[in-house]
């Protein structure tokens, strides 16, 4: 495994990391979750991401019982704010940021997250008073550094115009894969001029990246597209026209002498600005493939093939 620098932070952290968004403490039985986490260790994988709102506090709770016994300083954790845990409790206002964080780490059993990362931007406070909340938060420890998951061009450069008064932001979690290139026009050239790395989220497309998805074919009965509790969001990537898609690039994986979600991890680190690609997985077999991206050297020429076959799939 090889380890990035977190934007302008101390943290080294693995070229894959391990997510949570509809797998712990939701999707998957709490022992795969476990056998995750444990697999992460065990593949060098250092960095874990997860959100109060995943599971409304499930993920965060069968993380931390995942985590309970290992060193604090054997791993890097980060979490989310924003999005609603009650029908008051939502958004980046300083009373929900001191109330959020200290429900995080109860549930995470910890006294600290490494990275405390604002889930949206809060249109409903005033971007000062998130800051100065943010910025107490890392005085008083129990946010080591901090970070915004997609935030546009402008809310990043307001933020920016508040230091040094305000703490400054390390990281960006935008969504980012061969079939989600958007961050590449601002957001990139913008973070990677302050010092922002990106840890990047569905890299593998929710999985279809992976090219075990076949065109008119019923999902396999294991996969996140069989799942009803994990298949209500997958609709941009599970259709036929991306399917086909990504069966045509599955050649340029072979050429590679990689799996196509290797290719898929691999071509997302080619952007020095990310810091890592954040991979779900439902079982730790696929950790062990999907970390074996990290460090890849693949032709450029496979990857622009790829890009191109991306490009011409037809938007709906
Ligand atoms: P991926 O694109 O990595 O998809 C993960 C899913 O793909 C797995 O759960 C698994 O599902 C399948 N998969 C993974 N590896 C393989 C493999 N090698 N072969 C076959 N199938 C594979 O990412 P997610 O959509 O899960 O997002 C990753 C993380 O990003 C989240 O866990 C979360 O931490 C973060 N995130 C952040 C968001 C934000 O707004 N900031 C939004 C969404 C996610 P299965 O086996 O069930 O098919």
């Amino acid at each position: 495994m090889k380890y990035r620098q977190l934007g302008s932070s101390d943290l080294h952290v693995s070229e894959i990391s391990l997510g949570t968004w509809l797998t712990t403490g939701v999707g998957i039985e709490r022992d795969k979750a476990g056998a995750c986490v444990d697999a992460a260790f065990d593949l060098g994988i250092n960095f874990i991401d997860t959100a109060n709102v995943y599971g409304v506090g499930a993920a965060e709770t069968v993380l931390g019982e995942a985590l309970k016994g290992r060193a604090r300083d054997s791993y890097i954790l980060a979490t989310k704010v924003f999005f609603p845990m009650s029908k008051e409790d939502r958004g980046l206002s300083a009373a929900q940021i001191e109330k959020q964080i200290d429900a995080s780490l109860a549930r995470l059993q910890t006294d600290y997250v490494d990275l405390y990362q604002c889930h949206r931007y809060d249109e409903n406070t005033p971007l000062a008073e998130t800051m100065a909340a943010l910025s107490k938060l890392v005085k008083s420890g129990k946010a080591r550094w901090i970070g915004f998951s997609e935030w546009s061009p402008q809310n990043i450069r307001d933020a920016l115009a508040l230091v040094p008064e305000a703490e400054k932001f390390v990281s960006s979690q935008p969504q980012y894969s061969l079939l989600w290139r958007r961050p590449e026009k601002d957001v990139i050239p913008l973070c990677a001029a302050n010092g922002i790395s990106q840890i990047v989220w569905s890299p593998l497309a929710q999985g279809v990246l992976s090219g075990k998805y076949r065109v008119g074919a019923t999902p396999p009965a294991d996969s996140r597209a069989a799942s009803e509790t994990m298949n209500t969001m997958m609709g941009t990537w599970h259709r036929d026209a991306v399917i086909a898609a990504v069966e045509g690039m599955k050649p340029l994986a072979v050429e590679a002498g990689c799996t196509m979600s290797q290719f898929a991890l691999a071509w997302v680190l080619r952007e020095p600005n990310i810091a890592s690609a954040i991979v779900g997985a439902s079982r730790p077999e696929q950790l062990a493939e999907n970390a074996a991206a990290s460090g890849l050297v693949i032709d450029p020429a496979l990857f622009a093939k790829a890009e191109a076959i991306a490009a011409d799939i037809p938007r709906t």
